[in-house]
C-alpha cells in the first residue's frame, strides 16, 4: 500500500512536471513577439497570422465565412467549426488558456475509457494514448511522456481492461516529440514491441538538436525501428490494418492515422491528427489536404488526437462514453457531416495562409 501511494505522488509530481514544462515550452516556443503560446511549427514560431491579418485579409475572411456556411445549422458542426476556424486553428487548452491570461488547469490523469469496441484511451486530461487490440496482439498509438508512465500508467491501465502489456507489438508514434513517443522505450526493451514513426522524424529525434530544452533534450530515445517513409503506408497487425499519411507542419513528418474500429458491433473508420491542423505553409496544407482527402474516401466518421480538447470536449465526451456505454457515441458524426467537417478543417487552415501573405492589400 505504502509502496502504491509513493508510485503514484511519484507519478503525480512528474505529471505536473511535464505538464510544466509543456507549457513552458510552448510559451518559450511560440512567443513570436506576438505574445501569444501557439503550437510549434517547421517554419518556426511566426508561422501563425496576427489578429489583425486574420481579421483583415477578405480572402481568408471569404473561406472562413464559406467554412461557416458548411457548418450551416447543424450544432455539431458549428462547435467543430469554432474550435477549428479561428487564427491559431485548434490548439491545446493549456495554450489557450495561457493565452487567456488564465491559470493552467493542473494535469490530471484519466481512467482507462473504452471509447470503441477495440479502441481504448488512457492518459491525461492533456496528453494521452490508444490501444488497439487486434488477433495478433495490440497496436497503442503513443506511449505517454515517459518510461515511468509506461509502467505505472499504460501497462496497468492494459492490465485493467484484460489485455496484456506483453502482447504489445506495435506502437505507432505520431510525431517526434517526447510527450508521443516518451514511453515506447519501455516497450521495446521489456516486450521487444516494434516503434513506428515517419523516417523524418526518427531522423530528427536522433539529430543532436542544441535548441531542445528540457524533456525533450534529455528523453532516452526509442531505438530507429519501422519507418513510415511513403504517404499511404499501411501498418496491419492480425486484422487490423491502419493507414498513415505524413503531414508536416507541426514536425516534419506528423502522421495522420485511419483506423478501421467498432462502434457497437458496426465497423467505421477513424482519423487520428497527430500534427493537428498545423499547416505553417503550401507544402504542408497540400499533405494535409491530401490526408484529409482520403479521409473522406475511407468514409472517416471520426477523428482523434493525443490532446483532449483540441477539436471539442474530448475528455467530456469520454466521460459520456464512460457513464453510457451503450449511447450513441458523441466522438462519432454522420458520413456528411464528418465530409463537411473535413471541408472546414481545409478552408480554414488554408484561410490562415491566406492571412499569412494579407499586407494591406488584398
Ligand atoms: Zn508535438
Amino acid at each position: 500500500m505504502l509502496k502504491k501511494m509513493a508510485v503514484g505522488a511519484a507519478v503525480a509530481a512528474l505529471a505536473a512536471l511535464a505538464l510544466q514544462v509543456q507549457v513552458s515550452a510552448q510559451q518559450a516556443q511560440g512567443q513570436g513577439g506576438r505574445g501569444r503560446a501557439v503550437g510549434a511549427t517547421t517554419a518556426g514560431n511566426d508561422a501563425y497570422p496576427t489578429d489583425d491579418q486574420w481579421k483583415n485579409s477578405k480572402a481568408a475572411q471569404a473561406l472562413v465565412a464559406k467554412a461557416k456556411s458548411a457548418a450551416g445549422s447543424d450544432a455539431v458542426l458549428q462547435a467543430r467549426f469554432d474550435k477549428t476556424c479561428t487564427v491559431l486553428g485548434p490548439q491545446r487548452p493549456a495554450v489557450l488558456r495561457q493565452n487567456a491570461g488564465q491559470p493552467a488547469e493542473p494535469q490530471r490523469q484519466v481512467d482507462v475509457v473504452k471509447l470503441f469496441d477495440n479502441l481504448y484511451f488512457f492518459g491525461y486530461n492533456t496528453v494521452g494514448a490508444w490501444a488497439i487490440p487486434t488477433s495478433q496482439g495490440i497496436i497503442l498509438i503513443d506511449s505517454l511522456n515517459n518510461v515511468d508512465e509506461a509502467e505505472h500508467i499504460i501497462e496497468p491501465a492494459l492490465v485493467k481492461v484484460g489485455l496484456k502489456p506483453a502482447d504489445v507489438k506495435m506502437i505507432i508514434v505520431g510525431h517526434g516529440h517526447f510527450d508521443h513517443f516518451g514511453g515506447a522505450p519501455y516497450f521495446q526493451q521489456k516486450y521487444g514491441s516494434h516503434v513506428a514513426m515517419s523516417k523524418v522524424d526518427w531522423d530528427m529525434i536522433e539529430r543532436p538538436n542544441p535548441n531542445a530544452r528540457g524533456p525533450q533534450a534529455n528523453r532516452p530515445l526509442p531505438k530507429r525501428d519501422v519507418e513510415v517513409a511513403a504517404d499511404g503506408q499501411k501498418i496491419t497487425l492480425g486484422d487490423e490494418t491502419i493507414t498513415l499519411h505524413i503531414t508536416p507542419g507541426h514536425t516534419p513528418g506528423s502522421l495522420a492515422y485511419i483506423i478501421p474500429v467498432k462502434d457497437h458491433g458496426k465497423a467505421i473508420n477513424i482519423l487520428m491528427l497527430s500534427g493537428a491542423n498545423i499547416t505553417p505553409d503550401r507544402t504542408s496544407l497540400a499533405a494535409f489536404d491530401k490526408a484529409l482527402d482520403a479521409a473522406k474516401s475511407a468514409k472517416v466518421q471520426a477523428l482523434i488526437n493525443g490532446h483532449p480538447g483540441l477539436f471539442g470536449d474530448e475528455i467530456g465526451w469520454m466521460e459520456q462514453v464512460r457513464a453510457n456505454p451503450s449511447a450513441a457515441n458523441p466522438f462519432v458524426l454522420t458520413q456528411p457531416e464528418f465530409s463537411k467537417f473535413i471541408d472546414i478543417m481545409k478552408d480554414c487552415a488554408e484561410a490562415r495562409l491566406v492571412a499569412l501573405d494579407f499586407k494591406g492589400t488584398n
